[in-house]
């Protein structure tokens, strides 16, 4: 038998390995794929490491059973997920599960089995009974041609044993072909624009980071339409020149497509894109193409900075400022900080690219840990639009109104130009607050401690937290009065009807993350805004980001006081990029644009920084504060976050574990109090904040005090390092 043990790493929420018996003549290293016994089953790993430290074994140790035949994951990779794991303090069986995103993704190089529709499927249909099911079916096949399992039921929405059971009766005919995967890399590019002298020396920075093959973060920091995509394409350019793969993160997938479209015009060929929306073959298709260096660009939310790239050249994190990169579940990690940890690792150049870049980014270019490159004005001859406040303390109010006078009337001259318009609320549904008019009572949702709200469109109201909802209810549930509930304050829906009213003839849309879900639909939306079947767009934050309407020129904020409240540690800044963001969205062609802000607190130093351009003061004066108060980041953040589903047990072991804490000059920790948000999905959540100085070790410091704190095990303690949501 073997004396050599080898620990693997499997995509289960554990902190180490299992050891295995390697057989003798193996050719495994460190990042090797193998299949293993895993309890009754088998299970597909990594080898981790391949001498484990000897800790007496109890018994016989089982084998490997074997290794496939694709390359290891990349020593990088291998350190990267090392990395990730110790930074969130997550399990690292579950940072290797976000690499190989699926426990199935081995299951490749075989042969895949396609349908398509039998020669007698006609005759057949006369006589089988047709149901729904079996007919979408074959409409997707006529479709489509053949397809693998996976697609056609995705596709037809229907289930597996649809397919059988049509299988069997004939009308269903299969053959095998086998998955192969053609080699993408183009090798001519075509010219390039000439780039304005600004974009140019930008360029030439990135460009010679990648020649010389070294690691260097470039904040890339121009106002919106002042071409840093053009810019960052430089780079990509010479990515593929020396055959090398670039990565571009977005902060919504739903962007893809507008950039994807952009990216082909300019390059001439598709790039890859990593989202959610594929169907498990061609996720799977993807990620041997990204791991056999196939790809040369892939373009993909946070998950994709986790691909097993061959040979990454560039990283580029568009919009880096955005909350989204924070992933807040599972593995709670930051995509565009881990993205210049991972291009650290590979020895690679990464862009931060923000017209309204974070206060964390800006401290490291201020530091000179970042390459500050800077376009200073708009491509070409679009200007920036100017941003005029509008005091709502001075507007005449109409109940049940929200768009101002003043708004109204530069509506009309807008439309009158056939010009678009774009109105903002950062606001799902129909109205924040229903509630019943005879006594006051408001619907919650059944599992977390939040209002459910009322979205119009379906008639329902929905939790935004969790996701339940339920028609909206005849009569109230506490006082049976009928017909009874009022809807107060606006959501877009509500915003949209208003439009309608006031604007007859004008064709209006609502987009938000409810109605617009994916990729394709927001290119359909942005096919119709751009052929001029939208004039009034009224959008929620989905909408602020990254598209670009030639002919959009107002766009009207209609609360810009919204982000205000609450008081978290980013709600300024995040009002700010938000605000300058949807901004952005006005006047990008050569049509002059203009903002509307309707606010109640002209005077408040945000406004005052987005009507007058201050930028500048507004960072420098958000920093000084952060400073001050050694927050973020000056000083370090860990939230914990103590759940179960009893109340009282959940409380006690928050309290031990403040009363545990290593109290020190470098680290105190505020709290326990009743999360926020006190209940989500049935569980009662108590939260605690550790703050430490910028040098303490605080994940091993966290770890060291969470460990040692006896708690129930009834209770679940999650763990964010730098948090970004305090709810
Ligand atoms: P940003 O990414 O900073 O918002 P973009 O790169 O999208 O800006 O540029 C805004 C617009 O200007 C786009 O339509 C883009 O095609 C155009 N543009 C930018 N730079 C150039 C250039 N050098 N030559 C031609 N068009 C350019
Ligand atoms: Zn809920």
């Amino acid at each position: 038998m073997s004396s050599r043990v080898a620990e693997i790493l499997l995509p289960i929420p554990f902190d180490h390995g299992f050891d295995y018996a390697l057989p003798e003549d193996h050719k495994l290293q460190e990042g090797s794929f193998v299949r293993v016994p895993f309890r009754s089953g088998v299970m597909d790993g990594i080898v981790w490491n391949l001498t484990p430290p000897k800790s007496g074994y109890q018994g016989k140790l089982k084998s490997i059973i074997s290794a496939p035949l694709f390359d290891p994951l990349s020593p990088e990779l291998v350190k990267f997920i090392k990395w990730v794991a110790f930074y969130t303090l997550a399990p690292v069986g579950l940072v290797y599960k976000m690499v190989i995103t699926h426990k199935e993704m081995l299951d490749f190089g075989k042969e895949v089995k396609y349908f398509a529709l039998s020669p007698s499927a006609s005759t057949l249909e006369k006589t089988l009974s047709m149901t729904r099911p079996r007919l979408r079916v074959k409409d997707c096949l006529l479709e489509n041609g053949a397809l693998p399992l996976s697609d056609l039921t995705y596709l037809a929405e229907i289930s597996g044993s649809v397919v059988k059971r049509l299988e069997e009766l004939g009308f269903l005919e299969t053959h095998f072909v086998e998955e192969t995967l053609p080699c993408e890399f183009p090798k001519i590019l075509p010219d390039r624009p000439p780039l304005e002298p600004d974009q140019q020396a930008a360029a030439e920075q990135l460009v010679r980071a990648l020649d010389h093959k070294e690691f260097k973060p470039f904040l890339l920091d121009g106002v919106t339409g002042s071409g840093k995509t053009e810019v960052y394409f430089e780079a990509i350019a010479r990515a593929i020149s020396q055959e090398k793969q670039s990565l571009v993160m977005l902060p919504e997938i739903a962007l893809s497509s507008q950039w994807s479209t952009r990216f082909e015009e300019r390059f001439g060929f598709a790039p890859l894109q990593w989202h959610s929306g594929l169907t498990q073959p061609q996720r799977k298709k993807n990620w041997h193409k990204i791991h056999q260096g196939l790809a040369p660009v892939v373009i993909g939310a946070r998950s994709s900075l986790f691909l097993p790239y061959k040979n990454l050249g560039v990283i580029i994190v568009d919009e880096e400022h955005d909350a989204s990169y924070k992933q807040e579940e599972v593995v709670l990690y930051n995509a565009r900080d881990m993205a210049v940890v991972r291009a650290h690792l590979e020895k690679i150049p990464v862009v931060l690219a923000s017209a309204t870049p974070s206060v964390e980014t800006v401290t490291n270019a201020d530091e000179r840990k970042y390459t500050h490159l800077l376009l200073p004005t708009r491509f070409g001859a679009a200007t920036l639009p100017p941003i005029h406040l509008i005091d709502m303390r001075d507007q005449e109010k109409v109940s049940q109104e929200w768009i101002s006078g003043d708004l109204k009337t530069q509506m009309e001259i807008a439309l009158e130009s056939n010009q678009q318009i774009m109105l903002f609320l950062n606001r799902r549904g129909y109205a924040p607050l229903t509630l019943c008019r005879s006594c006051g009572y408001r619907e919650m949702c059944e599992h977390c401690a939040a209002w459910l709200v009322e979205h119009r469109h379906g008639k329902q109201l929905h939790c935004h937290h969790c996701g339940y909802n339920k028609p909206m209810p005849k009569v109230c549930g506490e006082c049976d009065a009928e017909e009874s509930y009022v809807s107060c304050g606006p959501g877009v829906e509500r915003i949209a009807e208003e439009a309608a009213a006031k604007f007859p003839n004008a064709k209006v849309e609502v987009v938000a993350s409810d109605t617009y879900a994916g990729p394709d639909e927001m290119a359909t939306l942005v096919d119709k805004v751009n052929k001029g079947q939208v004039d009034i767009l009224i959008g929620t934050q989905m909408m602020a980001k990254g598209y670009h309407f030639p002919n959009l020129t107002l766009v009207g904020v209609i609360d810009a006081d919204l982000g205000l409240s609450g008081g978290d540690l980013r709600a300024g800044e995040r009002t700010y990029q938000l605000l300058h963001q949807v901004a952005g969205r006005a006047g990008r062609a050569d049509k002059k644009g203009q903002v509307l802000l309707q606010t109640y607190m002209p005077e408040h130093p945000i406004m005052q920084a987005l009507s007058h351009g201050g930028r500048e003061e507004f960072l420098n004066q958000e920093i000084n504060e952060r400073e001050m108060a050694t927050m973020p980041p000056f000083g370090k953040l860990v939230g914990v976050i103590i759940s179960g589903s009893h109340l009282h047990i959940v409380e006690d072991s928050a309290r031990r574990l403040a009363r545990s804490f290593p109290v020190s000059a470098e680290a105190s920790v505020l709290g326990p109090t009743p999360a926020p948000l006190a209940m989500l999905r049935g569980q009662h959540r108590w939260r605690l904040l550790v703050k430490c100085t910028r040098e303490t070790k605080a994940q091993s410091l966290v770890r060291h005090w969470v460990d040692q704190t006896p708690l129930s095990p009834k209770v679940r303690v999650q763990i964010d390092v730098d948090p970004y949501s305090f709810y």
